[in-house]
């Protein structure tokens, strides 16, 4: 590792000393997330804010130079210690300031935006275009092109396409600024993912910063319809429902559906409310069996299109759902019994705007957020769904929530604790890392036994030795892109 001084004062020469931090209140910030209690990341020794590609540029190629490594921060909302630093060191590129919206094409569907973007921000631009983008049920806070990067689950276009990326602009540490797809040719604009020659924006999606930063990605839009309505059903169990949202995605009768179990319904009604409390029914032991009067959960789907055409798939939606045991809820039911719930679901499956930053939850504030993602097979998730159940049972200590739900096309599954914190920090750390050295070993079991596969990377390099000769290739990829090895060593990815 270079001298971090030298290192400093060489980035003082380009970039203004009030976007180059070395106060320890703004270090220390900068060593925590969801997932990382405070003491569990490592604190790191200089956070940059860059405003442009060049500064970006110099900054790597000087973070190279002299051995610095460095960890690439969008908006710092993951929930899987993906942004911040693992290993003493490391410095914090936090490319926030980047945040502008350069093209709108409505002609070609597509916007380009900087890192710094927000969901809140690229939703509602969308929105006032006629749009709605790919949209997680993530933190309107998160940065869009970063959640894009990693394969968004749970999206609002799930009918369409789920790989939100077309294009990119990425900085390498040797200085080089590269433009993938389409914009690989300078005149041709942006539009394009595939071109003649092998698919680099493919390379960059999931490499979490280990091979350089996007400076610009291009974003596919998709249009809202003449009318947009939300469909909510209610299932008093996981199988049908599977099989529900397989049928209505794969049939295109809805844009997506995402299914919620009861814990999930009440969260989202908490948020709104602006407590900090939980209620006690919500830290019942035994998680599974909702109280009496409350489902096990609701499918919400996103319908639009023409409106006759709307109108009939909502007629076909709910039958196929009465068919399989569900029934229908009409909003005005929902607004009753999760007033929360209706307002997210509104929002982000109506309107596809999530709310601003700051503005959603102080729930969001007072937990912590232990979330995994992993994508099976149909049948595979309902094996899974029994299996975490009986895990949550053995490894959850109250006050937690554990929250379980399939996104569209059934074939993703999220399970998170939401673990409050509430009691000493102390206690909580402990809980935190012990689930995480469980989860560990979990994510092996669950590859083993149901053939799950984590789409977001957990810092347990011996995963990447699982695939043989394609872990090869990354390798020697990576050793091309980056033969220092200063983007994000920490992260063990490779
Ligand atoms: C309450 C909550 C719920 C969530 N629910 C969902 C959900 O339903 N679905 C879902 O998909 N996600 C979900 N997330 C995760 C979250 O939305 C994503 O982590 C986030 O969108 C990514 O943006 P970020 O600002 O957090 O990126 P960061 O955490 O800053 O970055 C993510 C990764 O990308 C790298 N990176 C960031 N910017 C760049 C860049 N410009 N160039 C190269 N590398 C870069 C970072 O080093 C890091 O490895 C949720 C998060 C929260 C807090």
């Amino acid at each position: 590792m270079g001298n971090i001084d030298d290192f400093y004062k060489e980035v003082l020469k380009f970039i203004p000393e009030d976007r180059v931090s070395r106060d320890e209140a703004v270090l220390y910030s900068y060593a925590t997330d969801l997932s990382s209690p405070p003491g569990v990341a490592t604190i790191p020794p200089v956070v940059v804010l860059p405003e442009s590609v060049e500064e970006v540029r110099e900054l790597l190629m000087a973070a190279d130079r002299f051995r610095v490594p460095v960890v690439p921060s969008g908006r710092g909302a993951n929930i899987a210690g993906l942004s911040v630093p693992h290993q003493e060191g490391e410095i914090v590129v936090d490319l926030r300031r980047m945040d502008r919206i350069l093209e709108v094409n409505t002609d070609a569907a597509y916007a380009v935006v900087e890192p710094g973007v927000t969901h809140h921000q690229m939703s509602s631009m969308a929105r006032a275009h006629g749009f709605i983008q790919h949209l997680p049920t993530a933190t309107g806070g998160a940065s869009t092109v970063a959640n894009a990067l990693m394969r968004p689950s749970g999206n609002l276009s799930a009918k369409w396409d789920p790989d939100p990326v077309i294009s990119l602009e990425v900085v390498t540490p040797s200085g080089q600024v590269i433009r993938t797809g389409s914009a690989s040719f300078g005149t041709a604009g942006w539009r394009a993912r595939y071109t003649p020659f092998p698919d680099l924006t493919g390379l960059f999606a999931c490499s979490y910063g280990t091979l350089g930063i996007v400076t610009k990605a291009a974003i596919k839009l998709h249009d809202r319809g003449e009318e947009e309505r939300l469909l909510i059903t209610k299932w008093n169990e996981l199988p049908p429902v599977v099989d529900f949202i397989k049928l209505i995605i794969r049939r295109n009768v809805a844009d997506s559906c995402t299914f919620w179990n009861w814990t999930w319904n009440m969260f989202h009604s908490l948020m709104h409310s602006r407590t900090e409390e939980l209620p006690a029914v919500m830290m019942k032991e035994d998680q599974k069996n909702p109280p009496p009067g409350v489902p096990f959960g609701i499918a919400s789907a996103r319908l639009s299109g023409y409106r006759e055409v709307v109108d009939a798939a909502e007629k076909t939606a709910i039958r196929l759902a009465r068919e399989r045991g569900g029934e229908y809820m009409p909003e005005d039911e929902l607004k009753q019994v999760h007033p929360g719930s209706w307002e997210y679901l509104h929002s982000y499956f109506i309107q596809g705007i999530h709310p601003k930053p700051g503005e959603e939850a102080t729930m969001r504030k007072a937990m912590w957020l232990p979330g995994w993602l992993i994508n099976a097979e149909p049948k595979a998730i309902l094996e899974l769904e029994k299996f975490m159940w009986e895990f949550a049972r053995k490894e959850a200590k109250p006050p937690y929530m554990f929250r379980i739900l399939p996104f569209n096309h059934a074939r993703e599954f999220f399970f998170a604790f939401v673990i409050l914190i509430a009691g000493t920090l102390d206690k909580e750390k402990e809980y935190m890392l012990h689930l995480k050295s469980v989860y560990k070993t979990l994510y092996h079991e669950l590859l083993k036994k149901y053939g799950a596969v984590m789409f977001r990377f957990r810092q347990d390099p011996s995963f990447l030795a699982l695939t043989g000769p394609y872990g090869e290739l990354l390798r020697q990829i990576k050793a091309i892109v980056d033969p220092n090895n200063i983007m994000h060593p920490g992260v063990n990815l490779f």
